[in-house]
């Protein structure tokens, strides 16, 4: 693979949740294996290494995430020994490390051993939202790729390409707020995208002038009873994630769809034009929401996802706290 000689070993992939990350690894991952790419380098989806990497099943491809919270040496030193190995079918050995953040020291320092003593033909993508958590000799050592929001034309022009609805295209520009991520998750599946109007449409309840208390807690309670029993289908790597359990995962979800609109809120609030003054709904309730009410509920939000993020506290525990807030 003489086109690939000087590929560096390590990848830092940095940005905002769901900006597209881990899909990008993945095509990075099946355009450094795949034997049929056309002419623009793009992998051809079809072949089984281009297939097998999509299904997140193949010994090639090592993915790391984080167990209750924290990514632990052990699970370092196992992807060391199995990058040391030679690539059983595919021209490179690679691993995507998801929530690098959450390595804990020991980790850390055990991958920064791995990253100065490379071995052959393998790539390590690192992954991450928070990336000062990672420390600076790691940092140093990998090529890093920042992630930020895309325009709302960038993102209606690729769903025009991918031949969706005017009126679909519409309504996904401007649930995924700039996020690629998302709009190409929304685009592939009509549940997920009725999913987020639920969202969207129950924060607006929640945050009205009318809604009371009992009325927030009972949307607590239920919030986080549907995180228990609807399964995890979020998130591109689902199959690795069932250490953690489906409902801390949903919860997080819960509260980070819930920043990307209050945020766009406050926005409107300020009397910045964005996407989601569409929805007359929206204008309404926001004309009678106090400016600081908002930022309160941001600050709620916020504290509730690192609780959520970095401790055993409970999504329904963390939802009630925001309610109190409302
Ligand atoms: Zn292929």
């Amino acid at each position: 693979m003489a086109q690939f000689h000087n590929l560096p070993h390590g990848f830092l992939f940095l940005g905002q949740e769901k900006l597209g990350k881990a899909k990008v690894a993945l095509e990075f991952v099946k355009s450094i294996n795949c034997a049929n790419k056309n002419n623009q380098g793009q992998p051809c989806q079809n072949c089984s290494s281009c297939q097998s990497i999509e299904r997140l099943m193949h010994p090639d491809l090592l993915i790391i995430r984080p167990k209750n919270k924290e990514i632990q040496i052990g699970q370092i030193r196992d992807l060391s020994r199995k990058l040391s190995l030679r690539p059983f079918q595919f021209f490179f050995k690679s691993a995507i490390i998801d929530d690098a953040h959450l390595m804990n020291a020991d980790a850390q320092a055990a991958l920064l051993k791995t990253l100065e003593e490379p071995s052959g033909n393998t790539v390590i993508i690192l992954i991450t939202g928070n990336p000062d958590m990672v420390s600076l000799a790691i940092r140093s050592r990998i090529q890093k790729i920042r992630f930020g929001r895309l325009g709302r034309s960038a993102i209606k022009d690729y769903l025009l390409s991918q031949g969706l609805a005017k009126e679909k295209v519409e309504l996904i520009t401007l649930i995924s707020a700039g996020r690629p991520g998302v709009a190409i998750d929304l685009s592939a599946s009509q549940d997920k995208l009725d999913r987020e109007e639920r969202l969207l449409s129950d924060l607006i309840k929640i945050i009205s002038a009318d809604s009371g208390l009992t009325y927030r807690f009972e949307r607590a309670k239920s919030f986080s009873q549907q995180s228990k029993t609807s399964h995890q289908d979020n998130a591109i790597l689902e199959e690795q994630q069932k250490e953690e359990s489906d409902q801390s995962v949903q919860g997080r979800q819960l509260l980070e769809g819930w920043l990307v609109y209050l945020r766009e809120f406050l926005l409107l609030k300020i009397g910045v034009g964005t996407s989601i003054n569409l929805y007359p709904d929206v204008i309404k309730t926001l004309e009678r929401c106090p400016f600081d009410k908002i930022i309160k509920i941001i600050q709620a939000t916020q504290s509730a996802l690192f609780l959520t993020t970095t401790t055993n506290t409970n999504s329904r525990l963390a939802l009630e706290m925001i309610m109190l807030e409302m």
